[in-house]
């Protein structure tokens, strides 16, 4: 059997580190190891519009940003195909015969979707964020239905995305499942493919939070000038209670450690050793694990070790900075990348749909089908 991935990316905003970490620098890795017949990678605008339908215009002007990220990231389209959701309607089709396979029941115990139902203002669930409760759209809260479509439309075997996206995929096997049961082997089961890094599973924001997340503000985006990048580390949550330097302080669940177990290198402290070289103390680390002891000890202040996420983020972002501006003297290419990538991922889409619909027997007019159809009809007259 192929083994092809799918996954993507919903244009609300420009891609930040979170994902960088939690897929994108794996989905590189994938596409360049040689061991996937195929590489499908979606801008999803449709998904997007579930929860931004009054915001159109946020979703448009972000396809082009989402695309500049994944060309700067190194997502090769000689090697990935790169399309948008909206331009491959067979999946809205496919959406909507697999609807009939899932319960209300079932979709309103999707973990992430209720989580993310309370960050939205849309849930009845007590919180603060939930001043505002507004009516939970129903493309929205099926959405995961939708996801199956992208999914199975391109038969993918592997699906690189982060931690949140576990009961996604787990709701897809579901389907996949009860489709072929009911109507015959179509289908292809996928496996999620989380990242090996512990740390990289879901990265925190910079305030703190559980999710750097583009709907939070809580984000260092894969596009930031180098002065952002460190304006945005200075400003960091750190352990609240390592109030003086001398105290000792935490490393767990604290976002400054998190950013450096998912991006720290050992040549990083050949490179940047210097930033815990201070007049008051000087520390000589040659690795993470060393930091981390000595903040845990107490005697190393925060400001050091921030100012070694930032030249460490900043080295990991250089060359994707550099190569974004290079990609956004031609736009134009950008978008051709795209319209060619939506053509072959509809060509795909439609044979699959083609395959659903014959199982499903709503292929009335395919060639001997009709024949048979109006025998059929005779012969019980
Ligand atoms: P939105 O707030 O609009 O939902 P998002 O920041 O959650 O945006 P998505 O487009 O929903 O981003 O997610 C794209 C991919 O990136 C998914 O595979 C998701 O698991 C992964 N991802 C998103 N945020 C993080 C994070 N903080 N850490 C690790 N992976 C992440
Ligand atoms: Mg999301």
């Amino acid at each position: 059997m192929s083994k092809i991935i799918l996954t993507g990316d919903r244009p609300t905003g420009r891609l930040h580190i979170g994902h960088y970490v939690g897929s994108l620098r794996n989905r590189v890795e994938l596409q360049n190891s040689g061991a996937y017949d195929k590489v499908f990678v979606m801008i999803a605008d449709a998904q997007a519009l579930t929860d931004n339908a009054d915001n159109p215009e946020k979703v448009r002007q972000n396809i082009a940003q989402v695309a500049l990220d994944y060309l700067s990231c190194g997502l090769d389209p000689e090697k990935s195909v790169i399309f948008i959701q909206s331009q491959v309607s067979e999946l809205t089709e496919l959406t909507f015969f697999y609807m009939n396979l899932v319960t209300v029941q079932r979709l309103q115990r999707n973990p992430t979707v209720k989580q993310e139902m309370i960050l939205r203002g849309f849930s009845e669930n007590e919180g603060e964020e939930n001043q505002n409760k507004r009516g939970v759209p129903t493309g929205f809260f099926t959405y995961p239905i939708s996801q199956a479509a992208d999914i199975t439309a391109f038969k993918a075997t592997t699906v690189p995305v982060g931690e949140d996206q576990e009961p996604m995929i787990e709701q897809t096997r579901e389907i996949v499942r009860k489709f072929n049961a009911t109507y015959g082997p179509v289908l292809v089961e996928p496996e999620i493919l989380l990242p090996g890094n512990a740390a990289c599973l879901r990265l925190p924001g910079t305030d703190g939070k559980a999710k750097m997340s583009k709907s939070l503000g809580n984000c260092i985006y894969l596009s930031d000038s180098s002065e952002e990048v460190r304006a945005k580390v200075k400003g960091m949550f750190t352990d609240p209670n390592h109030l003086r330097v001398e105290d000792p302080g935490k490393v767990e669940n604290n976002p400054v450690f998190t950013y450096l177990d998912a991006f720290c290198k050992p040549e990083h402290f050949e490179q940047f050793g210097d930033c815990f070289h201070g007049r008051k103390s000087s520390f000589d680390f040659h690795s993470l694990d060393e930091v981390k002891a000595q903040y845990r000890a107490g005697g190393l202040g925060d400001v050091m070790v921030k100012n070694f996420l930032a030249e460490v983020l900043d080295a990991t972002l250089a060359p994707i900075r550099a190569r974004r501006a290079e990609l956004e003297k031609d736009i134009p290419y950008v978008f051709e990348v795209l319209r060619k990538g939506s053509d072959e991922a509809r060509r795909v889409a439609a044979q699959t749909l083609a395959e659903v619909k014959q199982a499903m027997r709503i292929n009335y007019f395919d060639e001997d089908v009709l024949a048979s159809l109006i025998a059929d009809f005779n012969g019980r007259k």
